[in-house]
């Protein structure tokens, strides 16, 4: 057994209104014991028992690590042209993924391997402490293996996207290119893979193509997640309740109907601010979600052509500015939100038995993430009790 002892902690967020004020259980002058990598006591700093190591955080701010249910990280490439075009006017398609694929295959693994390990280090340095990743810049069967391989190597939640759009050598022959995900592909990808996904959107998947994938999917083990109501609203969402999917994603164009789907589903329903604020679009009012009694999460999208941010805090600054959210509803769906569409519940709060992933921000309390934007905060991330990221 190893202990440490986090005291000195001003401000404790715990996500656990057993341990403290509201929603949020916060806590002040309050300490944090981890045994073996989870929270095993929560209480007064001035009461703090023994530990192997005593860390005063000399009362800085305590939240949970955030959890990021959405990022594409294994890619090659870079798109900072075809950004720099679209703020000159262009707008946003689909299509602009296949500059990224062409990259991608080109890649070796050490590359791939490079370039996600760069990111992960910065998603460690703002807070995040568990990443889904996806495939999806491969899109042929050996490299979309290849791209979870890599992904596996550094988190758990690792989600197959062969469908993230059809790529060249399948124009016109989209259905061609759905057996080959929902049969060879899959096939060799499942086995590094816990999530499936499909881009059910104008231009990318239309819902019976979706179904099709997904459905096959789970028939092989993995759980089912979806990029819906993006570009356009197709009917993403109701496949997304249909299939009982974990989360749906993106979320810009949503009608009542949809949102009572989503709040009467076991759906989270999951935006990504950068995603809008990368391709100049407008943002969905998340109160009309909050209002139907929905399931929020925030997350990066961190990915080269629309979203290229790793910066949870960043998110959370344009939800509350853009998107109709309160801090502490930002900060939720930030953590607790985005374990619930991780399908999780041992990480997203501060209470005794879950895993001890916790950040440590320079600031006087939560409220800073977005009342300071663009202001990095996070002095240390601790993932499982152990020290990821030191300032
Ligand atoms: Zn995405």
């Amino acid at each position: 057994m190893s202990s440490v002892a986090i005291t000195d902690i001003g401000s404790l967020v715990s996500n656990d209104s057993n341990i403290g004020d509201g929603a949020l259980g916060i806590r002040t002058n309050a300490a944090i014991v981890v045994v073996d990598g989870k929270v095993a006591w929560i209480g007064d700093s001035d009461k703090v028992a023994d530990a192997d190591e005593k860390v005063s955080v000399s009362g800085k701010t305590v939240i949970p690590g955030f959890v990021d249910s959405h990022a594409h990280l294994v890619f090659a490439g870079d798109r900072s042209e075809e950004f720099s075009a679209r703020m000159n006017g262009e707008t946003y398609s689909a299509g602009g993924i296949k500059t990224t694929v062409a990259a991608t295959r080109a890649a070796s693994d050490e590359e791939l391997r490079a370039n996600t390990s760069r990111l992960v280090s910065e998603l460690h340095r703002s807070g995040v402490t568990t990443f889904e990743s996806k495939s999806g810049y491969a899109l042929d069967v050996a490299n979309e293996a290849r791209s979870l391989r890599i992904a596996r190597e550094f988190t758990n939640e690792t989600t197959f996207l062969g469908a993230h759009v059809v790529p060249v050598e399948f124009a016109n022959r989209s259905d061609d290119y759905v057996e080959l995900v929902a049969g060879e592909m899959l096939h060799a990808a499942k086995s590094h893979a816990k999530w499936i996904d499909v881009f059910c959107d104008r231009g990318a998947f239309d819902v019976d193509q979706a179904r099709t994938i997904l459905r096959a999917g789970v028939d092989a083990g993995l759980q089912p997640r979806i990029h819906a109501n993006q570009l356009a609203n197709i009917g993403a969402v109701k496949l997304a309740v249909e299939l009982n999917c974990a989360s749906a994603d993106h979320l810009s164009h949503l009608t009542d109907k949809e949102i009572d789907a989503l709040a009467g589903s076991n759906t989270v329903a999951t935006l990504l601010p950068g995603a809008e604020f990368s391709t100049r679009s407008t943002y969905p009012d998340a109160r009309r979600l909050f209002a139907a009694g929905a399931t929020v999460a925030l997350a990066t999208d961190c990915n080269p052509g629309s979203s290229f941010t790793t910066s949870m805090a960043f998110c959370m600054a344009v939800a509350v500015r853009d998107m109709g959210f309160s801090p502490e509803q930002a900060l939720l769906a930030a953590t607790v939100g985005g374990a619930k569409a991780l399908r999780r519940s041992d990480i997203g709060a501060l209470s005794v038995g879950m895993r001890a992933d916790f950040a440590v921000l320079n600031a006087p309390s939560y409220i800073h993430l977005s009342y300071r934007p663009g202001v990095d905060l996070v002095d240390s991330t601790w993932v499982g009790g152990k020290n990821v990221y030191q300032r």
